[in-house]
């Protein structure tokens, strides 16, 4: 049976996931930007949470554990970098399975934003939770880990099924497509960037995207096709998506 994720934006422009496991009716929070706003989607939709699965440790991510653990008694489950700011109940690594009801959940390492972040990926459902690793037509700021480190990460995610359903923890399409716009002129990036920006005039999510148009529109992991206009030519593919993450740095759109 699979997993309904719901999905609303918070704070102000990360989005909250909700997921429940249809076999059993338990659900889960994917990172605690907003206990308020959890709580309150959880008091809307009726559902038990059982479990808290943070991404990483940064506050719009980890900040709201304590709150919505109080008010639901369910379980926090992290990499060991969140006991920076929050208490965990069980910390996981790559490769480890987090179960909610019949889903599982494998934990990925996609350090680069910060070292020790991971993603949750149920691979029956074809759902990712990527956190702030990718984005739609974007990634992650290298906060604590290199371009390297970052590079392998994507590559991880890149490998799943095209299909995949990547829940990224921010909104940032538009302009992650100004910048992407500045240094690839390809037609599918044009096509897409053309309806990110009408989505958004509408004020729809553009949250979540997949695999497959990540790999054939994402800038950052396209970069060894954009080496030489990111002055990379000839470097290696991360040291490529390192000077794409410099660029989109240094951007100002
Ligand atoms: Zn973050
Ligand atoms: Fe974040």
């Amino acid at each position: 049976m699979p997993l309904t994720v719901h999905q609303f934006p918070c704070l102000s422009d990360n989005y909250g996931f909700l997921a429940r496991d249809e076999a059993t009716g338990l659900a889960a929070c994917i990172d605690t930007p907003d206990a308020a706003a959890i709580l309150r989607e959880l008091d809307k939709l009726g559902w038990k949470l059982a479990l808290i699965l943070n991404t990483h440790w940064h506050p719009d991510h980890a900040g709201g554990n304590a709150e919505v653990k109080a008010a639901t008694g369910c379980a926090i489950v992290g990499p060991h970098e969140v006991t920076r700011i929050s208490a965990l109940d069980r910390e996981v690594h790559g490769g480890d399975i987090v179960e909610l009801g019949e889903t599982r959940f494998e934990v990925l390492e996609t350090g680069g934003h910060t070292l020790g972040h991971i993603t949750y990926s149920d691979a029956a459902d074809g759902i990712a939770f990527v956190g702030d690793t990718l984005f739609a037509l974007g990634c992650g700021r290298l906060f604590e880990g290199d371009a390297a480190q970052m590079w392998t990460s994507l590559q991880r995610l890149a490998a799943l099924p095209d299909d995949t359903a990547v829940y990224c923890a921010h909104e940032y399409t538009a302009s992650n497509a100004r910048f992407a716009l500045s240094v690839d002129d390809d037609p599918a990036l044009k096509r897409r960037a053309e309806a990110v920006f009408a989505a958004r005039e509408r004020g729809e999510p553009t949250v979540p995207t997949t695999i497959g148009l990540e790999k054939e529109t994402n800038p950052f992991l396209r970069a060894p096709k954009l080496a030489e206009r990111v002055g990379a030519a000839g470097r290696p593919d991360y040291e490529a998506f390192g000077a794409v993450r410099s660029a989109k740095d240094n951007f100002k759109g």
